[in-house]
Protein backbone atom coordinates (compact mmCIF):
# COMPACT_ATOMS: atom_id res chain seq x y z
CA UNK A 1 0.00 0.00 0.00
CA UNK A 2 1.52 3.55 -0.72
CA UNK A 3 1.64 6.41 0.79
CA UNK A 4 -0.77 8.29 -0.76
CA UNK A 5 -3.41 5.32 -0.19
CA UNK A 6 -2.38 4.86 3.14
CA UNK A 7 -3.25 8.43 4.27
CA UNK A 8 -6.30 8.73 1.99
CA UNK A 9 -8.48 9.13 4.66
CA UNK A 10 -6.89 12.20 5.61
CA UNK A 11 -7.12 13.63 2.22
CA UNK A 12 -11.03 12.50 2.19
CA UNK A 13 -11.21 14.33 5.21
CA UNK A 14 -9.36 17.67 4.43
CA UNK A 15 -11.80 17.73 1.29
CA UNK A 16 -14.73 17.46 3.42
CA UNK A 17 -13.75 20.31 5.58
CA UNK A 18 -12.30 17.84 8.91
CA UNK A 19 -9.24 17.17 10.20
CA UNK A 20 -8.52 13.38 11.06
CA UNK A 21 -6.10 11.39 13.24
CA UNK A 22 -5.53 7.64 13.38
CA UNK A 23 -5.98 5.73 16.79
CA UNK A 24 -4.79 2.39 17.51
CA UNK A 25 -8.18 -0.12 17.93
CA UNK A 26 -5.82 -2.10 20.13
CA UNK A 27 -4.62 0.02 22.52
CA UNK A 28 -6.05 3.27 21.93
CA UNK A 29 -2.43 5.44 21.16
CA UNK A 30 -3.48 8.12 18.68
CA UNK A 31 -0.82 7.20 15.94
CA UNK A 32 1.79 11.16 14.46
CA UNK A 33 1.77 9.38 11.06
CA UNK A 34 -0.53 7.27 9.19
CA UNK A 35 0.42 4.05 9.67
CA UNK A 36 0.48 0.21 8.84
CA UNK A 37 0.49 -0.73 12.60
CA UNK A 38 0.32 0.66 15.97
CA UNK A 39 4.09 1.19 17.33
CA UNK A 40 2.93 0.54 21.01
CA UNK A 41 1.49 -2.87 20.28
CA UNK A 42 1.67 -4.09 16.60
CA UNK A 43 -1.89 -4.17 16.00
CA UNK A 44 -3.38 -3.20 12.35
CA UNK A 45 -6.20 -2.44 13.15
CA UNK A 46 -5.78 1.36 13.25
CA UNK A 47 -9.28 3.43 12.78
CA UNK A 48 -9.52 7.25 11.32
CA UNK A 49 -11.25 9.73 13.94
CA UNK A 50 -12.52 13.32 13.04
CA UNK A 51 -10.14 15.88 15.38
CA UNK A 52 -11.92 18.31 17.68
CA UNK A 53 -9.29 20.56 16.38
CA UNK A 54 -8.19 22.02 19.67
CA UNK A 55 -4.39 22.06 20.79
CA UNK A 56 -1.11 23.28 21.64
CA UNK A 57 1.46 24.85 19.46
CA UNK A 58 4.69 22.76 19.59
CA UNK A 59 6.77 24.36 17.30
CA UNK A 60 6.31 27.59 14.67
CA UNK A 61 8.44 28.62 11.28
CA UNK A 62 7.78 31.60 9.58
CA UNK A 63 8.35 30.52 5.81
CA UNK A 64 9.84 33.48 3.97
CA UNK A 65 10.57 31.48 0.67
CA UNK A 66 8.01 29.99 -1.16
CA UNK A 67 8.41 25.78 -1.88
CA UNK A 68 6.76 26.18 -5.19
CA UNK A 69 5.55 28.74 -7.39
CA UNK A 70 1.95 28.10 -6.42
CA UNK A 71 2.94 29.02 -3.07
CA UNK A 72 4.93 32.23 -3.65
CA UNK A 73 1.85 35.02 -3.84
CA UNK A 74 1.43 33.56 0.13
CA UNK A 75 5.00 34.55 1.62
CA UNK A 76 5.60 35.03 4.37
CA UNK A 77 3.50 32.80 6.29
CA UNK A 78 3.28 30.86 9.39
CA UNK A 79 3.55 27.36 9.26
CA UNK A 80 3.09 25.67 12.78
CA UNK A 81 3.36 22.06 14.49
CA UNK A 82 0.66 21.31 16.84
CA UNK A 83 -0.03 18.47 19.72
CA UNK A 84 -3.70 18.24 19.15
CA UNK A 85 -5.94 17.22 22.79
CA UNK A 86 -6.35 13.65 20.94
CA UNK A 87 -2.96 12.96 21.69
CA UNK A 88 -1.77 12.99 17.94
CA UNK A 89 0.65 16.02 16.20
CA UNK A 90 -0.64 18.14 12.94
CA UNK A 91 1.28 20.33 10.78
CA UNK A 92 -0.54 23.14 9.21
CA UNK A 93 -0.94 26.81 8.43
CA UNK A 94 -0.90 29.19 11.22
CA UNK A 95 -2.10 32.65 12.06
CA UNK A 96 0.62 34.74 12.31
CA UNK A 97 2.05 35.72 15.81
CA UNK A 98 1.12 32.23 17.27
CA UNK A 99 3.69 31.34 19.96
CA UNK A 100 5.12 28.02 21.11
CA UNK A 101 2.67 26.66 23.85
CA UNK A 102 -0.46 28.41 22.46
CA UNK A 103 -3.67 27.27 22.60
CA UNK A 104 -5.27 26.93 18.82
CA UNK A 105 -8.08 25.74 17.53
CA UNK A 106 -7.56 24.53 13.62
CA UNK A 107 -9.95 24.06 10.97
CA UNK A 108 -9.84 23.17 7.43
CA UNK A 109 -8.71 26.37 4.95
CA UNK A 110 -7.67 26.57 1.26
CA UNK A 111 -4.46 27.95 0.14
CA UNK A 112 -3.03 28.48 -2.93
CA UNK A 113 -5.89 26.12 -4.12
CA UNK A 114 -5.16 23.04 -1.46
CA UNK A 115 -6.78 22.00 0.94
CA UNK A 116 -4.76 22.47 4.72
CA UNK A 117 -5.31 22.22 8.50
CA UNK A 118 -5.21 26.14 9.62
CA UNK A 119 -4.76 26.75 13.59
CA UNK A 120 -5.58 30.34 15.04
CA UNK A 121 -5.82 31.39 19.01
CA UNK A 122 -8.30 29.69 20.39
CA UNK A 123 -10.55 31.89 21.80
CA UNK A 124 -12.14 32.33 25.46
CA UNK A 125 -14.68 29.81 26.16
ZN1 LIG B 1 -1.76 -0.10 19.66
Amino acid sequence: MSVSRLSRPYAEGLAAGVLRYQRCAGCGQAQRLARHACPACGSTDLRWHDCAGTGTVAAVTEVRRAPADAWRALVPYTLVLVDLDEGTRLMGHGAAGLVIGQRVSGRVDEAAGQRVPHFAPLGPG
